[in-house]
């Protein structure tokens, strides 16, 4: 009888049958079952390409953070997803422009690099901050 190969899995290093890419199977379906949520998330809340997304958020604009960057709906409407309405912010910044003690901070750095931003609509502060994919794990 054949014997299945087995591997250390790369995520929960069990010695098990590998799935593909160096994971066992759970761990490949847990992983690439939550990439996939990612790339249809940000297809819905921003319609963008997940490859786009990952462009708009390199860099926070108000702070410079570079390791978690979020995308922000200036206009704090979230069905407007023209590509000027958007703004990468690291979720310290994210959570001050939502909040009304703190926003006007963030929103000086975003004026001076160059964002345009409408006059704030307060009925909508107090919105989860929670435009960006998850990344448990
Ligand atoms: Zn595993
Ligand atoms: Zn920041
Ligand atoms: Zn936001």
């Amino acid at each position: 009888m054949w014997d299945e190969p087995k591997i250390r899995c790369l995520r929960c290093e069990r010695t098990l049958p590998q799935k593909g890419k160096g994971y066992c199977g759970g761990c490949y379906n847990t992983i690439f079952r939550l990439e996939y949520e990612k790339v249809r998330k940000v297809k819905r809340e921003f319609n963008l390409d997940y490859r786009e997304y990952l462009e708009r958020t390199k860099v926070c604009a108000s702070c410079g953070f570079t390791k978690v960057v979020h995308l922000h709906h200036l206009d704090l409407n979230h069905k407007n997803n023209d590509p000027s309405n958007f703004a990468p912010l690291c979720p310290n910044c994210h959570a001050m422009i939502h909040n009304l003690q703190f926003y006007k901070e963030v929103r000086n750095n975003l004026e001076k690099a160059g964002y345009r931003l409408p006059e704030i609509i307060t009925k909508n502060f107090s919105e989860k901050v929670d435009d960006t994919p998850t990344s448990k794990g």
